[in-house]
């Protein structure tokens, strides 16, 4: 590891997982992400030598070694831990598969099925990525876009629209990233873009990690400057 892709003393805040938005007691709405992605980026940046906060919803992963793991179940919990953590951070790397909606209430007792068809209200979740990178002294900010069709050209696009540093975009469909080992990813910032291949998701995270560390190097290199 070089001395610009090392992460010796910096503190990173990594989302990881699903969420789970309750509908009862019994029952929610999720996704499925693994967790799989999120955990390799923590494991990396520990082994880059930072201090890595991991924010997870429920995954059946092991923490990796060294690495502060901190259990969430819905987006909203996940929004609230994470503005515990972020102050102080200085990299933000947003893994998570944060469900985009929640149903409007969860009932207090398990609903009964009475008719045929069942009506159920969902609101928005917070954007947690966008808006750690609103905060006034923002960390530096990574997002992943997980995309169908038109990876690069919407992955530029939650690039500017949630004004990140850096976004990894991979192609999903059937099959593909989610719950996979192998994993490929296009990384682009505002001054550039690199492929990182297909290989398996822990190789990818470390690759992932050392571009993410000459970009933070770089754009607080810059920082100190002015
Ligand atoms: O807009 P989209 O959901 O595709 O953006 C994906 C990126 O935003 C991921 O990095 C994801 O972790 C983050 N995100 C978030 N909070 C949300 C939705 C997405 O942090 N509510």
């Amino acid at each position: 590891m070089s001395h610009t892709e090392s992460l010796a003393g910096v503190r990173v805040v990594v989302t990881a997982g699903p969420t789970r938005e309750p509908i009862d007691p019994v029952r929610y709405i999720s996704n499925r992400s693994s967790g799989k992605m999120g955990f390799a980026v923590a494991k990396a940046a520990h082994q880059a030598g930072a201090q890595v906060t991991l924010v997870s919803g429920p995954v059946s992963l092991a923490t990796p070694t060294g690495v502060n793991r901190i259990k969430v179940e819905s987006a909203a919990e996940m929004h609230d831990v994470v503005q515990q953590f972020i102050s102080g951070a200085d990299i933000f790397i947003a893994a998570a598969a944060v469900a985009d909606y929640r149903p409007q209430q969860s009932a207090a007792q398990k609903i009964k099925k009475h008719s045929d068809t069942m009506h159920l209200e969902l609101v928005r979740n917070p954007d947690i990525l966008a808006s750690v990178a609103a905060l006034d002294n923002a960390p530096f900010t990574v997002g992943f876009a997980a995309e169908t069709q038109d990876m690069e050209a919407n992955a530029r696009s939650k690039l500017m629209g949630k004004r990140l540093d850096m976004i990894a975009a991979n192609q999903v469909g059937n099959k593909v990233a989610f719950d996979q080992d192998d994993n490929e990813l296009l990384v682009i910032w505002r001054g550039g873009s690199k492929l990182l291949p297909m290989q398996d998701k822990q190789t990818l995270a470390t690759n992932l990690v050392a571009c993410i560390a000459r970009q933070y190097r770089i754009a607080h290199s810059r920082e100190e400057k002015q």
